[in-house]
């Protein structure tokens, strides 16, 4: 057997000790003769397994008692339209569009009613976060949307705008558990959990319970009410179960490297390695403005595209791999996310500064 370094954007690299956790209960959970896949979500087991993971999951992150942990399907897509269905009772909100997917969450969220863009970075190719200090929130919103680190761009919120009283809601997919947050500072905040939690499939949404009411949009479907999930405790159908369990297992690895303040800390280590790097390269540039950059995605080029491709091609051979950046901005792009060990950040830099050599 041999691992590569795993530098995919999503979905991506999982903490090896709960990989080979999930082997060995691959075909008997627990003397239970079984995979927790071949499971009824109904049984005690995965009851338990649930129960679990979700309390896991509020120590982790200090959730308060009133708000609800809901581990749904469809992916942050469905969330775009589930937000507004269940939120938008004026038919106002307001987006900040910092990239692709705040981009689609604005755009999806215009089918239902008056979705307001108050910021955006797009007139420079989303490479930085829009001043958020005093945005001209709009008097009817019912809340104001962000999209807290973008994936595609690298970058990240680091604060949270001034909503001016209004509700913040929060796409958190690809910094979840990165680093610990005021779950109070949010109404809701959701992510897809394939960037840094578990396997793809399934997300997690973290909604303060006086939101969650039978007052949503006409015709909103049964299926993408909040209320619905949060009354049969995620299990108003068939949940993506293993998936669930998955992401327990990360939570309790989550817990055992001693949470999210000491993932915090070896995040910044992580990318001060990688940034500091490409603050001297001769041959690599980061691509986003410095106060802005992400911990977990790290997007950089040469400047030439024929060189980027030479570096993913040889990167790859020396097991690099996932290293091609999104298409919209070229280059190439490093997912550092937690369950990446800063032994594969150290070999990544190591090779940089050799094709560096070798290539000016
Ligand atoms: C990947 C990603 C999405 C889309 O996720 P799906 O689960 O594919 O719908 C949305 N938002 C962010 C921030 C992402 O990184």
């Amino acid at each position: 057997m041999s691992r590569v370094y795993n530098f995919s954007a999503g979905p991506a690299v999982l903490p090896q000790e709960v990989l080979k956790e999930a082997a060995a209960e691959m075909l008997d959970y627990r003397g239970t003769g079984m995979s927790v896949m071949e499971m009824s979500h109904r049984s005690r087991d995965f009851e338990e397994i649930l129960t679990t993971a979700e309390q896991d999951l509020r120590d982790l992150l200090n959730i308060p008692e009133d708000y609800k942990v809901l581990f749904l399907q469809g992916g942050a897509h469905l969330q775009f339209s589930m937000i507004p269905m269940n939120l938008m009772k004026n038919r106002v909100a307001d987006y900040i569009v910092t990239g692709q997917w705040a981009k689609r969450a604005y755009t999806e969220a215009a089918i239902f009613g008056k979705a307001v863009k108050i910021a955006s970075s797009e007139d420079k190719t989303f490479s930085y976060i829009p001043d958020c200090s005093d945005l001209p929130v709009s008097p009817e919103a019912d809340y104001v949307y962000i999209c807290e680190n973008n994936t595609i761009y690298g970058t990240k919120f680091k604060e949270l705008p001034d909503t001016k009283g209004k509700l913040l809601v929060s796409d958190v997919s690809s910094c979840f558990l990165s680093e610990p947050v005021d779950v109070t500072k949010y109404g809701l905040l959701y992510g897809g959990v394939q960037k840094n939690i578990g396997p793809a499939g399934m997300v997690i949404v973290i909604i303060r319970e006086d939101l969650i009411t039978e007052d949503v949009l006409p015709g909103t479907p049964t299926y993408m009410k909040y209320k619905i999930h949060a009354d049969a405790g995620s299990l108003y159908n068939t949940p993506n179960s293993y998936c669930i369990y998955m992401c327990g297992k990360v939570f309790q690895w989550l817990k055992s490297m001693g949470g999210l303040s000491v993932m915090k800390q070896r995040n910044e280590e992580k990318a001060a390695i990688l940034y500091n790097y490409l603050d001297e390269s001769r041959l690599f540039k980061g691509t986003v403005h410095k106060e802005d950059r992400s911990l977990m995605n790290v997007p950089f080029v040469t400047g030439d595209k024929e060189t980027d491709a030479k570096f993913v091609k040889e990167a790859t051979a020396e097991g690099l791999v996932n290293l091609k950046g999104h298409r919209s901005v070229g280059g190439m792009r490093a997912s550092i996310y937690n369950a990446m060990p800063k032994a594969g950040v150290e070999a990544l830099v190591a090779f940089m500064k050799k094709f560096e050599e070798e290539n000016l």
